[in-house]
């Protein structure tokens, strides 16, 4: 059994920046993830401040975990498979069956993009094929793009996409975009096509897109915009009800409600960024280790 007052659940940027913040209160902190599940190892940034060009989300998530450690968090790499209220505080077990017992959660577990589920989808992610037009739109200034999906998400991002994209194709079978998102996508110049993807095709990179009326849009990238699903599900075993959407809602100071639970990151809604991440593991961080001080002691 390992103790610890602050327990953050997730290594991707919100929870290692929490890790950071806790751990420099000098309260005992533990860390469960895997960095290379984070939505961050296997994209490249260059809207964060201070990071120019195109920087490579795995060496970040390696420099963060680092980070972590050295100012003492101690981290296992593995997944929470259960967690539960107890005796005044929180306990979780892992995947090896190895358990930690706190004083205070952090819940950091982002998300996972719902996928397509063609070929092509797995096969050229990374080259051509991405699930958020805001963040890798810059890469395809002048290129020809489609994107995929019928929600108003889908409809903003083709609309986004106009802006550095020679041609936007916005492929959709069933629009459920608002009125108002469908007239903006089109007045920008996004082309509606009423179609579902079959297949992403390419070698290296995408070159494109079959859709089931037979018809085979060349282009260069594929955006996939069919919303998301938080990792959310052990926020119920902790009494943290999620909202319909699956987000987990909190305050200004990251605080779920529920006593001695925080959230942070892309678990608690969009924007879907690393800034934004780190943002809030920093507040979830300090606001947890200052909780634990005030109310439980140390
Ligand atoms: C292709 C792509 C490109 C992107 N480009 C940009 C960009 O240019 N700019 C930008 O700002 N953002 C970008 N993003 C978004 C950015 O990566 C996310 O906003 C950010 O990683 C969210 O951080 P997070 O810590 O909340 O979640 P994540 O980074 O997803 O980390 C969640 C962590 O929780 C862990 N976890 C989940 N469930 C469990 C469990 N049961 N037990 C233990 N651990 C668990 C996961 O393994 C992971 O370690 C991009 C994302 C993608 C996918």
């Amino acid at each position: 059994m390992i103790n610890a007052d602050v327990l953050i659940i997730g290594a991707g940027p919100a929870g290692l920046q929490a890790a950071i913040h806790a751990a420099r209160k000098k309260v005992s902190v533990v860390l469960v993830g895997k960095p290379e599940n984070s939505a961050l190892a296997g994209a490249h940034i260059e809207n964060y401040l201070g990071v120019p060009g195109k920087a490579d989300g795995s060496e970040i998530l390696r420099i963060g975990t680092g980070q972590a450690e050295g100012f003492g968090c101690r981290m296992l790499k593995e997944n929470v498979t259960s967690a539960a209220r107890k005796d005044g505080g929180f306990e979780i077990v892992t995947e090896t069956d190895e358990a930690v017992r706190a004083k205070a959660v952090i819940l950091a577990t982002g998300i996972s993009r719902v996928k397509l589920g063609v070929p092509g989808e797995k096969e050229l992610f990374g080259r051509g094929v991405s699930y958020c037009a805001a963040c890798d739109g810059n890469f395809y200034k002048g290129k020809v793009v489609a994107i995929i999906g019928g929600e108003t998400e889908a409809a903003a991002s083709a609309e986004l996409m106009t802006a550095y994209a020679s041609k936007v194709y916005w492929v959709a079978k069933d629009i459920a975009a608002s009125e108002n998102m469908v007239r903006k996508a089109s007045a920008a110049g996004a082309e509606l096509v009423r179609a579902a993807a079959k297949a992403i095709k390419g070698d290296d990179r995408v070159n494109s897109l079959e859709l089931d009326n037979g018809t085979v849009l060349e282009l260069d990238g594929v955006f996939i915009e069919l919303g998301a699903k938080s990792s959310a599900d052990l926020a119920m075993d902790l009494d943290v009800m999620p909202e319909m959407d699956d987000t987990i809602k909190v305050d200004a100071s990251c605080f779920t409600g529920i006593e001695g639970v925080y959230a942070c990151g892309d678990v608690t809604g969009k924007p879907w960024q690393m800034a934004k991440a780190v943002g809030q593991g920093a507040v979830a961080g300090t606001a947890a280790a200052e909780w634990v001080r005030a109310n439980v002691g140390k």
